[in-house]
Parts: C-alpha cells; structure tokens; sequence
C-alpha cells in the first residue's frame, strides 16, 4: 500500500487548509501538492513544495523588478529561446521538493544524480517497513542479447511464477530475519537483547523500500527526467520519471512544453550524422559503409531518423 489510512489523513488535513500569499502560485502544482501518486506496487512520488513557476523563469531571464512577465505568447517563446539556446540558469530559479517512496535499487540509479539535496529515512533510527518490490510478472523479461543493460525477450509463464516464488519467499525469509535480530523478546517470550538497527538491516534485499525527500531545480530536474524517462532508462526508474513529469506539465507547462520539444522528443546529431543528412536530402542513397560511423553509430543514428 503506497500511504496507509493514517498518512492519507494527514494529507488530506494539510490540503484542507489553503493560505493566500504574495508569492508565485502554480494552479497546476496546487493541485498536486502533498498528493501521494501511486508508483510501481507500494511506491509513490509526491509534491511537498515548489518555487516559482513559468513566469518566474523570464522574471529571472529579465532581471526584473516586478513579475518580469508580458504577453503569454511572449513569456513561452523566451522560454522556448533559453531551452533551445542551452541558456539554463533562468530554469535553476524554480525549485521543487519531492517525498518519493522507492526500492533501495532503484534508489541506487537516482543518487548519482548529485545535483539534487536529498535526506533519506534513517533505518538506522527507525524499523524499515515490511514492503518489498515484487514485479508485475509482465515486467518479467530475459537478458536482452543486444543491449548487455537491459531486457528482451518475456519469460515463459512457469519461469515467471519460479522468479516471483524465488523473489517473495527470499524477502519473506529476511524480513523475518530482521524481525528476530531486533526484537527484544526471544522464541520462548522471554526478554533478549535486540540487535542494532543499524546492523539489522544489512541482510535486506535490494527491493525493498526506502523514502526520500529530494529537492532540485528545475535546470538539473530536466537533466535527470532527460535521462531517466528515456526507454533506455530502466523501468522501474523510468515510471518515476514519467510521475514525475505529469507533475512538471502542470507546474511549470510553458518549460516543460520547451523541454518535450528540444530535449525528450529532439535528438542530438554528431557532425558526421549531420552530413549524413545532408547527403540523404539531397538525394544520396548512404549506409552504413559509406557513412564514416561505426555500426552501433548507424544503429543509432536511423533509430533517430525513424
Ligand atoms: C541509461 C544509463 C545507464 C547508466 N549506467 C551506469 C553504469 O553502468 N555505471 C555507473 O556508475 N553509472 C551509470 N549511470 C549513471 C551516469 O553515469 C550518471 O552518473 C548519472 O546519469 C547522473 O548523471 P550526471 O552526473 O550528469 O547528473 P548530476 O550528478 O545531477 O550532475 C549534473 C551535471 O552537473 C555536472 N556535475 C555534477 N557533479 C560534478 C562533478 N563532481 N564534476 C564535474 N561536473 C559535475 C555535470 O555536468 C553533470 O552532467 C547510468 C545512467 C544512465 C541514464
């Protein structure tokens, strides 16, 4: 269950109580802050807090005094303009805090995005939950032979109920484990000492789940959404970005419009692709051979063309 009745609660308590302000307001981001958005089987991404919005972006652009805005029209192709012209630092005035609740492995991938503040649950201090990710058997899939970091072919139906048995009996057994290590209280009832949290928790699997708060600007969120809501980024982080940019398009529509455009939909061509090209248009028939790129480059390059 991603947030229990009792989270839910509290939620629904801090939505109820609207305050005005002189700030920048986003209707969009309103609408999602503190809202848990369910995400694999118990995970979820939520919108704790935002700064800025749109306008906020060409306020900065324009070094203004007042809202440093004009027309619509206007504030979304100057946005467009410092998309387009990698002329990022107007993008790093919106920030946005995020509560996501994710398996450790998964949690592996997103920290090494290091321009973001992060504070992490503290399993040190507190019991870890008994919540393990266990994959929906259609993501199932076998080593992919052409790609070595990703998956090909499904598993056949008895494979798959053998890896989900493996995976639920394997986080069943440890957790148990954990359980025993730290109790206070022996299999006969009588008092023992409880091991350490901190020692407790290093024979859990990596898919089980931790929670995070994460703050980052908006120019660093889109590299991370440009690298994690690609198809070539793993699944299960992918659908943390894909949570995360339906939250974005609403927040800030006019950047993540300009964002869809010259980063997740565009492609970057190498001087050779360019030429290539060029070639192609002016009515060349070029493979690969006669390219100048490699095999992987030409695999790359028509993928790109479609
Ligand atoms: C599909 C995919 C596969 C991957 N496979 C692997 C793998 O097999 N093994 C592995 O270890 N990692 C892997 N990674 C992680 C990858 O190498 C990056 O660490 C990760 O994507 C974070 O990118 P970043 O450093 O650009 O992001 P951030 O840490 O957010 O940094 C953003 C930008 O800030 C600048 N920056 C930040 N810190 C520094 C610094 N200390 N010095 C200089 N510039 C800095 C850089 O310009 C950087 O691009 C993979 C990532 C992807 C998307």
């Amino acid at each position: 269950m991603p947030v229990t009745p009792d989270q839910q609660a509290e939620i629904d308590a801090l939505r109820s109580q609207p305050r005005p302000t002189l700030r920048a307001v986003s209707e969009g981001a309103e609408r999602h802050l503190y809202t848990a958005h369910p995400v694999l089987d118990h995970g979820f991404v939520r919108l704790v807090d935002y700064m800025g919005d749109d306008a906020a972006i060409c306020q900065a652009a324009r070094v203004s005094y007042g809202r440093g805005t004009k027309s619509v029209q206007n504030d979304e192709g100057l946005i467009r303009y410092l998309m387009r012209h990698w002329h990022s630092t107007p993008f790093e005035m919106c920030e946005i805090k995020l509560h996501v609740k994710l398996p450790v492995f998964v949690a592996r991938q997103w920290i090494r995005h290091r321009t973001a503040n992060v504070n992490e649950y503290s399993a040190r201090y507190s019991i870890l939950d008994r919540e393990f990710y266990i994959p929906d058997p259609s993501q199932l899939a076998a080593q992919s032979t052409i790609n070595n970091q990703g998956r090909g072919q499904a598993l056949t139906p008895d494979e798959s109920a053998r890896v989900l048995e493996i995976l639920k009996g394997d986080a069943a057994q440890t957790y148990d484990h954990y359980a025993e290590m730290i109790s206070e209280e022996g299999p006969d009832g009588a008092a023992k000492q409880g091991l350490a949290r901190e020692l407790a928790r290093m024979n859990l699997p990596a898919n089980i789940y931790t929670q995070w708060y994460w703050k980052v600007d908006l120019h660093n969120l889109f590299h991370f959404l440009r690298l994690r809501a690609d198809a070539h980024a793993q699944y299960e982080i992918r659908v943390y970005a894909d949570a995360i940019c339906e939250i974005v398009k609403d927040w800030v529509p006019a950047a993540y419009g300009a964002f869809a455009d010259y980063r997740l939909g565009g492609a970057v061509l190498s001087a050779k692709g360019l030429e290539c090209l060029k070639r192609m248009l002016a009515g060349e028939a070029v493979t690969q051979e006669t390219s100048g790129m490699s095999k992987g480059e030409w695999r790359e390059f028509e993928g790109v063309l479609g």
